[in-house]
């Protein structure tokens, strides 16, 4: 009411109401009566017919605001053809139910069935906007139904003059199609364009469908091709014979499972079999098989191309027998290591790239890495002087640089260090012998440094007590340059007599030839 402004010059409209006298909390001012109760009824008279023939020449403007069709919010009720409209909708509704229920009835779920669709009042574009829910219900339980040939519809739209809709309304199928991303492949990332009120258009979606059914392919083309390669490098066909062979001549009694997967080998747990009269098999073995896959082994060239036990052998050999001669390099250096008596596997046999040898460990446990145990700082000395004595009677006695040495690949067990992975293991002569060397000094007295080992020598004393070469320089960077030097003169020495060195000994010990 506006009036109240005015009210006061107002003509008196007599005593006030009975309810005025009464009131609790006493007769109001006089000037607060704004206007006639009379005036009242009859500006509001006024006011609701006016609204009642606007509503009438515009039927739908109310609505047009949020689409043709009532939404659930802002359903305006002062409007008869809008009461009209809704109750016919949801009779409409109703009647499809009922459709679809003897439609269900009478098709079972026989292969052929006949379709009630043109007898549907509502369309399932149509019920789309005017129930938010029916829409997320319909699309989820039959997502491609667009997509099936389907029927023109009696009415393929709604509403009428300019707010016609049709079934390729642009809002009503972009809803459509986000919704329809939930039937993409559960780990296709759709976001949470599904949550809200977004509009896919057709082109995007259909892009969209295109993506994530070749993602699906795809992703199942990389499974399969991850599962063959898996069995492939481990353990192909031809691997598995030799095993299968070793099994069956008595050698092994029983393969029990894999120990270890690297990069390079596999290591299985055997038991041992009947010893034969050249051989005494252990009770338990491992196996270690060189994987045939290249890949892997491109980038150890440098060991063995330059080691000149295999020189003249490398350039007539194919990739395959390179392998071979990993494991065949092992199996020398093992039993070099075995002859000067360093704790080691012993070679049990080779077979081209499987090698056979005692298992370190008991009851199918392999003993644990040194990285993975914690020893009592009593041990930790104990291993670390082990070590120690262990890398010079590899130099000196096996003239051996480990060349991988670190806690990665001594294994603890019985109370000592046990060196393992020795493929790789040159000569110290090799043409990087020292730099190999030298690395792997840092590795182990890092190792025992921060193990709190306060003996241990650093990497350049302990270079020095291994190699027993005077190396002079007191920072790495210059003891560096001094190594390579020394492997310069080396390689010189063997351009000018087609020989090398015996050793770089410097101490005056005899040269310690092999082979
Ligand atoms: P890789 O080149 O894959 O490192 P390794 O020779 O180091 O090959 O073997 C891998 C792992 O297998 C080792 O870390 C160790 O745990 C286990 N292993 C290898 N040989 C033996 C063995 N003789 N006894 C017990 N465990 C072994
Ligand atoms: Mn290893």
């Amino acid at each position: 009411m506006d009036s109240v402004g005015v009210a006061a010059a107002a003509p008196d409209a007599g005593p006030g109401p009975a309810w005025q006298s009464k009131c609790p909390w006493g007769a109001p001012s006089t000037t607060s009566i704004s206007c006639s109760l009379a005036d009242v009824m009859s500006e509001q008279l006024a006011k609701e017919l006016q609204l009642e023939e606007e509503s009438a020449a515009f039927p739908e403007v109310v609505a047009a605001a949020e689409g043709p069709f009532i939404t659930g919010e802002n359903i305006d009720t002062s409007s008869d053809l809008m009461l009209a409209q809704m109750l016919q909708m949801e009779f409409d509704r109703e009647y499809d139910a009922q459709l679809r229920r003897e439609e269900k009835k009478i098709n079972g779920d026989s292969k052929v069935s006949i379709s009630f669709e043109n007898y549907r009042k509502v369309h399932p574009y149509d019920s789309d906007s005017s129930e938010e829910e029916v829409d997320w219900q319909d699309t989820r339980h039959d997502p491609y139904r667009a997509d099936k040939p389907t029927t023109t519809p009696k009415r393929g739209f709604i509403g009428k003059g300019k707010d016609i809709t049709t079934k390729h309304d642009e809002v009503v199928c972009g809803r459509k199609n986000t919704a329809r991303m939930e039937n993409f492949a559960p780990e296709f990332q759709v976001g949470d364009g599904i949550g809200m009120d977004l509009k896919l258009s057709n082109q995007v979606f259909n892009a969209l469908k295109q993506h994530a059914y070749s993602e699906e392919r795809r992703s199942a083309r990389l499974h399969e091709k991850k599962e063959h390669s898996t069995a492939e490098k481990a353990v192909d066909p031809k691997t598995r014979l030799l095993l299968y062979k070793m099994v069956n001549s008595g050698m092994l009694e029983t393969i029990t499972g894999c120990i270890s997967t690297g990069k390079e080998s596999v290591v299985f747990h055997a038991y041992g079999g009947n010893a034969t009269e050249d051989k005494v098999i252990p009770p338990e073995c491992a196996i270690k098989v060189f994987k045939t896959t290249l890949n892997e082994f491109k980038n150890r060239d440098k060991y063995i191309k330059d080691d000149y036990r295999f020189k003249d052998r490398f350039s007539k050999l194919n990739p395959r027998k390179i392998i071979r001669m990993w494991a065949e390099k092992e199996m020398h250096n093992l039993t070099r290591m075995q002859n000067a008596g360093i704790p080691c596997p012993q070679v049990v046999i080779l077979k081209k790239h499987v090698l056979v040898m005692s298992f370190i460990g008991q009851d199918q446990v392999p003993a644990p890495k040194l990285k993975d145990v914690t020893l009592s700082s009593e041990d930790m000395k104990k291993a670390y002087y082990q070590i120690l004595h262990m890398m010079q009677r590899l130099y000196r006695e096996c003239n051996l640089v480990h060349a991988d040495l670190s806690e990665y690949n001594m294994l603890w067990h019985d109370g000592k260090v046990w060196l393992i992975d020795v493929s790789q293991s040159v000569e110290p002569t090799h043409p990087h012998g020292l730099e190999f060397l030298f690395r792997d000094c840092r590795n182990v007295s890092q190792f025992f440094q921060k193990g709190g080992v306060a003996e241990a020598l650093n990497e350049r004393e302990l270079f020095s007590a291994v190699s027993g070469l005077n190396i002079t320089a007191d920072n790495e960077v210059d003891f560096q340059a001094e190594i390579e030097a020394l492997e310069k003169m080396n390689e010189d020495h063997v351009q000018n007599h087609g020989k090398k060195l015996s050793t770089f000994s410097s101490d005056g010990d005899p040269p310690i030839y092999d082979e």
